[in-house]
């Protein structure tokens, strides 16, 4: 029985009035049963641990540099978030991906970084319009894990993937509950190819413009463990009503 995660992406938005609001808001009203988790900005990091206090609510990063401290200007390491209290660190995210042509061996080395530092990376798989249109959502998918699902079962059971359509996100167009859960059922194989442990536990999120009325039949999907939340995440009523649809 997996524990369903919902993690808020602030992505580059909020300030620390932000923090400030959002966060007491969501650590009194948690729900009980599902894990949520907030990654905020790296700015925000200890603001936003200083608000969590001791609540249940986890803390993590949208980044993490794949090197071990050193002559990396701008980069942050996966030692400096685990000193901060990060549990969870997203990488590969498609904006990443983009926006600074990351790699998926890179992508491999941030997750297996952010594994020696004890920390869970949420590993953000998902195929272009593009690709999808053209029949290719399935070989993108497995191209894009097979680095990561190279690091071994031992690292691949600590692993969270989220299954991220670049086309859903933030433009307001879901995945199908089918369309999603067809990737969900392809990824749980490609695991089961590395261990049935990772097959069993390893947590897979959906993420692309979850919104509170499109949570509930998402998540009522056997192979998606939760979700992956974007622009909801910085409404406390919208990320608190998608964190209820998966108790
Ligand atoms: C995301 O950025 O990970 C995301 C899923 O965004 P949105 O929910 O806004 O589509």
């Amino acid at each position: 029985m997996r524990t369903k995660l919902v993690a808020g992406n602030w992505k580059m938005h909020g300030r620390r009035e932000m923090v400030a609001s959002l966060v007491p808001t969501l650590v009194s009203r948690l729900p009980q049963g599902p894990e949520v988790a907030v990654c905020v900005p790296f700015v925000y990091l200890s603001d936003t641990q200083a608000a969590i206090g001791g609540a249940r609510l986890q803390l993590g990063a949208q980044d993490v540099s794949e090197c071990e401290d050193g002559a990396f200007t701008g980069e942050i390491s996966a030692g400096m978030l685990n000193e901060m209290g990060c549990r969870y660190v997203i990488v590969g995210h498609s904006e990443r991906r983009a926006r600074h042509a990351e790699s998926s061996q890179r992508v491999a080395e941030k997750a297996a970084a952010a594994l020696r530092a004890g920390m869970t990376p949420i590993v953000c798989v998902g195929e272009t319009r593009e690709e999808r249109l053209s029949g290719r959502t399935a070989t993108v998918i497995a191209a894009q894990l097979a680095p990561v699902l190279a690091l071994g079962a031992s690292l691949v059971e600590r692993l969270v993937i989220a299954y991220e359509p670049v086309w859903a996100i933030g433009t307001g167009l879901s995945a199908s509950v089918a369309e999603a859960a067809e990737v969900h059922a392809d990824i749980r194989a490609a695991l089961a190819k590395v261990s049935a442990a990772a097959a069993k536990t390893v947590r897979i999120l959906y993420g692309g413009s979850v919104k509170p009325e499109t949570a509930p039949a998402l998540f009522a999907v056997d192979d998606i463990d939760g979700g992956l939340i974007g622009g909801a995440a910085l409404d406390a009523e919208a990320f608190l009503a998608i964190c209820n649809a998966a108790v």
